[in-house]
């Protein structure tokens, strides 16, 4: 048996923002980050049209990038104080999960943080609020999926939760909100959705509900993410559509040690964070070399080499492709070479064996086509660190 599960209503196309209108409920909270929603006028509007549906609204605002466990606790105790019925968030994937974190928590308060790593292990949602999110970003799907990303700061440590009872009840996926993203944002979410398409098509739990999602989402992201890098609005539309098409099937489909690999890495050295969609970008041709060794993931890489026309159709075609896409993205092959090397090349090989043992423990490795050893695992980090091929 197998669960497919997505939102109850999906609002998409120019405008959509609008159906807030017509949510019904007492009290609103809306929960944001750092300021580009309301610098563009959309938080605002949001507000606007949740009074109009005549319910009563308190903001949660300035969620950080890479939202922290103490971040979603105080939004919880918000969310205890105000008691909506409706939570709505917006902006891009970091205050949608810490939303969706907050939300566990306003309505279980004796939950505890260590309670929800174990995947889906989560308590009954929806006996205080439902959940509308409204992405600005194309890439994590956020809105359509049942994860959400939280940093143990403490630890250096990103948590993937994961439930069907965080899936949001209402997804509004408008364009207009993507229009507002700088050139590199665009180019790291968009290859985030790309990573998040590829790992559910070649996943172990993909299916015949999974895979023309993933299938269309590679497709429509291939013609069109370097055409929205470079500024065209149209494309821009088209591919907020398409990296929540990725979301679709990667939430039911789950994913892969590319994921695994940058969760883990991500806010594991003091030089900085990677970035999501960027460490995705550099880790994904080197994690097809490696799972392309099982035969059965080839055939999935070869499909996807068909799908999108390229010359041949195996995985050294596809991963070619993938390098050339990061290429004229300005997205380098290599931590060594990210934002200019900021993360330390000795610090890298220190923590080497402490990150490659839990990025194998990660959620994401389970539905990996192929399983690494400790040993693969520090391989693979390595030659993500180096920009190297892998042969193993
Ligand atoms: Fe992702």
């Amino acid at each position: 048996m197998a669960r497919f599960t997505l939102p109850r209503d999906l609002y998409h196309g120019k405008g959509s923002l609008e159906e807030l209108k017509n949510l019904t409920g007492k009290r609103a909270i809306v929960v944001v980050g750092g300021g580009s929603m309301k610098r563009f006028g959309f938080l605002d509007r949001a507000v606007g049209y949740l009074k109009e549906a005549g319910m009563e609204v308190e903001l949660f605002e300035n969620v950080e990038p890479d939202p922290s466990v103490e971040t979603v606790m105080r939004g919880a105790e918000a969310m205890r104080k105000f008691e909506p019925d409706w939570i709505v968030s917006m902006g891009g994937g970091s205050p949608i999960d810490a939303a969706k974190a907050m939300w566990v928590f306003y309505e279980y308060p004796e939950t505890s943080f260590e309670d929800l790593i174990t995947p889906f292990n989560f308590p009954t949602l929806r006996t205080k609020a439902k959940f509308c999110a409204i992405p600005s970003t194309s890439g994590t799907a956020t809105e359509v999926t049942a994860f959400s990303v939280i940093t143990d700061y403490k630890k250096g440590i990103k948590y993937p939760l994961a439930d069907f009872n965080i899936t949001p009840d209402v997804a509004i996926v408008d364009p207009d909100l993507a229009e507002t993203m700088p050139q590199k944002l665009t180019a790291h979410t968009g290859m985030d959705a790309l990573t998040h398409a590829i790992e559910a098509y070649v996943s172990t739990l993909h299916c015949d509900y999974t895979d023309p999602l993933a299938m269309h989402a590679i497709k429509m992201i291939h013609n069109d993410l370097k055409k929205s890098y470079d500024g065209d609005m149209e494309a821009r539309d088209r591919m907020h559509n398409a990296q929540c098409l990725a979301g679709m099937a990667f939430s039911n489909a789950l994913l892969g040690i590319v994921h695994s690999m940058a969760h883990k890495t991500g806010a594991a050295y003091s030089g900085g964070h990677i970035v999501h969609g960027c460490a995705n970008a550099m880790y994904l041709p080197k994690v097809i070399q490696f799972n392309a060794k099982n035969p059965e993931a080839a055939e999935r890489y070869a499909e996807i080499a068909r799908a999108i026309e390229l010359k041949g159709d195996s995985t050294e075609e596809l991963v070619a492709e993938i390098k050339a896409m990061n290429v004229s993205l300005d997205i380098p092959s290599g931590i060594k070479d990210y934002e200019g090397g900021i993360i330390d090349e000795k610090e890298f090989l220190d923590k080497l064996s402490q990150v490659a043992e839990n990025a194998i423990g990660d959620a994401c490795t389970g539905s990996n086509p192929r399983i690494p050893t400790q040993e693969e695992m520090e391989g693979l980090l390595k030659a993500c660190f180096y920009g190297e091929d892998v042969n193993f």
